[in-house]
């Protein structure tokens, strides 16, 4: 750093309120992906230097300029939101790329009229996009006047020597094994920058030559630290000890993931003598992997998708993809980028027409927001400000999906984080284009076991079930989008198994057990032989099940419970019918609304659900109304973020707050219903009774409007306080669905998706089923039906309790429904009630489920 002063005052580029930058509605700037900063609402069309400095950056569609300050610091500035799909048209660059200014000085002037009629808002961010240097930024509030008003101060760290001045030491870690399943992913990289930060020592993790700031997230993920690898923490400041110690000691615990023991530091002993079937030359950061299992021949990681396969092992290798990193001329490398995303497009358009010829309406969907995802503004603005710095069409793509794809791993939404594997997805796709460097697609023989580091959702949505009797992954978990879709093809599949499988030598016969999450090698032909027993078991098991698929699920004295599904859409529900399903206890309405640039329309809403409806005839179709906010958010449907998105506007709150979108969705429901269709509705997430009446004032409102008949309205009992009023609300709804999901995470207070509170947050904990049996009660006192629609309605162990404590109806995933019913049909009601009388006594979930054994096969 040079010697310029660390602190600086910025002077407001533009006139205009000052808005904080959490409140953008853009998550990009308001998440701090591009930097810390603040944003004003402009009232002058000029903007100006902010402080004196150099023209690092200007964009090439002119509404964004970068000023690097004399002490490091580079202040972004981009006029209004989602700018760049003006392609300079009203923009008016003043500067070039080097240029030195003063405060003050014109950088952009623009059509103030043509901006707020075109872009999404004229709200211009002021970023420091350099901010893991930033120790401080301070910005004003109110009115301010560009060129004269302060907007803020901004602080740069210190430099090296300087630290070392003020009595730094030096310090450095054992030699650490990595411990964490799939490396360090997202999450443990995010755990471990916000404790570096803590230390106001310079903090660098070290693997061999290659090096990352520790307080970088993006750094640390572009070293692609994996499982086993060997690194090292080096601070340099007044607290480096401290630094080290704690560190070092938090990686060992697994950064906030369960993690199995390696060795606690560097295996100098390489003692584990490795299998024959383990590839001759093995890469270094495996060799040094213990197994994780104590047993060298199994290897562990989580359950994708159940069942067990036996085949030969066939690595799925992807070439590495050699780019080169400058290009000079920025208008051949922008050509190039385009063509090769035009090129994309057309394959892309093309699979998804294949699939949709095959009526395998999921996997097309996948191939379309593939499409979707290559009209990304802010993806595209990434590669394209890189561009123009000089970097050659590869690279800047290279950089800009996989740190888009890396932001969108580390958000706590599985939805989101789900895209990730999309975004890395669809942008090898356009870099094969770019460089010409693609992967060869191998010819499969039948019973093949695929390992690799990650199979991308093309490749999984291409997998030939045929052929392939299993896969398993070193990235990913259970939630992910291949885990998924490997479950619908009904492909046992394993997640973040140990790194060393991917050294196993082509043709080893292995089985993969999907349902435990392991791996064997060195299987005997006795084992061979017992597997495939089970397998057969398993199967005759499941023939007998589906067999009874469409008769109803009676215990054995005769009561009857309904078992319907839940689903997303159109082919959900037809996969539902084939299934047994006796209705349809869950629409997720909200995957109608997901993936897209704009809201479905009434028309288009009242198409789906009248067809969805047609799937099901005369069965009930229970459809829940958008369900998104907070945690899920839509590009088209802006939300200030918020301190806890779980806790704010989401669910019904979105539709009250916003009533024209549950408007719409009533009246496209309300047409679905004149037609014919058999429809109950439920509201999300409703917390208060006046939720409740008001979201039903606003459906009754339209349906007097449009003279269509009663629908019962239903709430879902997700909320604590739902169940705990039960009999007030019993009064005024027609049925309850108890989404276990989220009762789950409120009651306990343990976020749903948090890595290490996953094994507690269970629904059989006995205060989650008081409140189930609590409401059920509720419910039946004054006539009203009550269903449970989250996971726990598919969970063999917890059937017999839920019927016990008096639930009418079981919504299911689509691939349980013929288990759930054969589970309801083994027991008696009377046996039902005892142990869920028992249940409810019991400490915890653990004891909970010991009250019912799980079917060893
Ligand atoms: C639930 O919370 O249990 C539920 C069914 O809703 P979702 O999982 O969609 O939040
Ligand atoms: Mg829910």
């Amino acid at each position: 750093m040079n010697a310029q002063a660390a602190s600086v005052t910025l002077v407001a580029p533009l006139s205009g309120v000052v808005i904080p930058i959490e409140t953008v509605p853009d998550p990009v700037f308001a998440r701090k992906m591009v930097g810390d900063g603040v944003s004003i609402d402009p009232v002058s069309n000029q903007l100006v230097s902010p402080c004196d400095g150099e023209v690092a950056l200007v964009h090439a569609t002119k509404h964004a300029v970068t000023i690097r300050h004399g002490n490091g610091a580079e202040v972004l500035m981009h006029i209004g939101l989602d700018t760049v799909s003006m392609e300079g048209d009203g923009f008016t660059s003043h500067v070039n790329v080097g240029q030195q200014v003063k405060a003050g000085d014109p950088l952009i002037s623009f059509d103030l009229d043509e901006v707020a009629t075109k872009a999404k808002s004229l709200l211009t961010q002021v970023v420091i996009s350099n901010s893991d240097q930033l120790d401080g930024f301070e910005p004003v509030s109110g009115f301010v006047t560009a060129g004269t008003d302060a907007l803020a101060t901004l602080t740069m760290k210190a430099a090296d020597a300087e630290t070392e001045a003020e009595g730094g030491h030096h310090a450095v870690s054992n030699a650490i094994l990595i411990p964490n399943p799939t490396g360090l992913h997202a999450r443990p990289t995010a755990t471990l920058v916000n404790l570096a930060k803590k230390y106001d020592s310079k903090i660098m993790l070290k693997r061999g030559d290659d090096q990352a700031n520790a307080k970088s997230v993006i750094a640390i993920l572009g070293m692609a630290v994996l499982r086993g690898d060997k690194v090292q923490i080096i601070a340099h400041g007044p607290d480096a000890a401290d630094a080290v110690a704690a560190l070092e000691e938090a990686i060992l615990d697994g950064l906030g993931e369960e993690v199995s023991p390696l060795p606690r530091h560097s295996a100098e002993d390489h003692s584990d003598e490795p299998e024959a079937a383990l590839a001759a030359a093995p890469e270094p950061a495996l060799e040094a992997a213990a197994p994780r299992s104590g047993d060298p021949n199994l290897l562990v990681g989580v359950s994708a998708s159940p069942g067990l396969g036996i085949g030969q092992i066939v690595q799925i290798r992807r070439n590495e993809i050699t780019v080169v990193e400058d290009a000079p001329d920025k208008h051949k490398e922008l050509r190039k980028l385009n063509s090769a995303i035009d090129r994309s497009l057309v394959d892309l358009q093309a699979l998804q027409s294949k699939l949709e010829a095959d009526a395998d309406a999921d996997k097309a969907a996948i191939f379309a927001a593939h499409q979707e995802l290559l009209a990304d503004p802010d993806l595209l603005d990434l590669a394209t400000s890189a561009i123009d710095k000089g970097k050659s069409a590869a690279f800047a793509w290279q950089k800009a999906y996989n740190a888009f794809a890396d932001q969108l791993a580390g958000l706590a939404n599985e939805v989101l984080a789900g895209r990730a594997a999309d975004v890395r997805d669809v942008g090898m796709r356009v870099l094969e284009e770019l460089t010409g460097q693609r992967s060869e697609q191998q010819e499969l023989a039948e019973g093949t076991i695929l390992i690799a580091e990650d199979l991308t959702p093309s490749d999984t949505a291409q997998l030939d079930r045929n052929k392939v009797a299993g896969f398993a992954t070193t990235n990913g978990g259970a939630s992910s989008h291949v885990a998924i879709l490997a479950r619908s093809l009904d492909i046992p599949a394993i997640a973040g198994i140990e790194a060393r499988a991917l050294n196993i030598a082509e043709g080893t016969r292995v089985i993969l057990d999907g349902t435990r999450g392991t791996l064997r090698m060195g299987v005997t032909e006795d084992e061979v032989a017992e597997i495939r027993a089970r397998q057969v078991r398993i199967a005759e098991r499941k023939q007998q099940e589906q067999a009874r698929a469409h008769e109803p699920a009676r215990t054995t004295d005769g009561h009857e419970v309904d078992v319907v599904a839940n689903i997303g859409g159109l082919s959900d529900a037809r996969d539902a019918a084939g299934k047994g399903a006796e209705g349809v206890g869950l629409l997720r309405s909200e995957f109608l609304f997901l993936g897209r640039n704009t809201a479905p329309s009434e028309e288009e809403q009242a198409q789906i659900y009248t067809d969805i409806a047609r799937e099901m005839p005369g069965r009930p179709l229970v459809i829940r109304t958008l369900d998104v906010g907070g945690d899920k958010p839509l590009a088209y449907l802006p939300i200030a973020p918020e301190e806890n998105p779980f806790l704010g506007l989401r669910g019904v709150r979105v539709g009250l707050d916003r009533p024209e979108i549950l408007r719409t969705q009533t009246r496209a429901i309300l047409r679905a219903v004149d037609a014919g269709a058999q429809i109950h509705v439920m509201f999300p997430m409703i917390a208060t009774l006046s939720d409740y009446l008001r979201a039903k004032e606003i459906f009754e409102a339209e349906r007097a409007k449009m003279g269509v008949s009663q629908v019962p309205l239903g709430v879902m009992v997700e909320v604590p306080s739902v169940a705990v009023m039960a009999d007030q609300f019993a009064r005024e709804v027609d049925f309850f669905s108890v989404g276990t999901n989220d009762l789950t995470q409120y009651t306990l207070a343990m976020d749903r998706g948090h890595p290490m509170l996953a094994a507690q947050v269970d629904a059989l904990n006995p205060a989650v089923l008081a409140l189930i049996g609590r409401a059920a009660e509720a419910a039946h006192k004054y006539d009203r039906w009550i269903g449970i629609c989250g996971g726990v309605a598919s969970d063999p162990q917890a059937i017999p309790l839920l019927v016990g404590l008096g639930v009418d109806e079981l919504s299911c995933s689509i691939p349980a429904i013929p288990s759930v019913k054969a589970q309801v049909r083994s027991y008696s009601l009377e046996q039902c009630k005892d142990l869920a009388a028992s249940a409810l006594r019991k400490d915890t979930a653990a004891d909970v489920r010991d009250l019912v054994p799980l079917d060893e096969d």
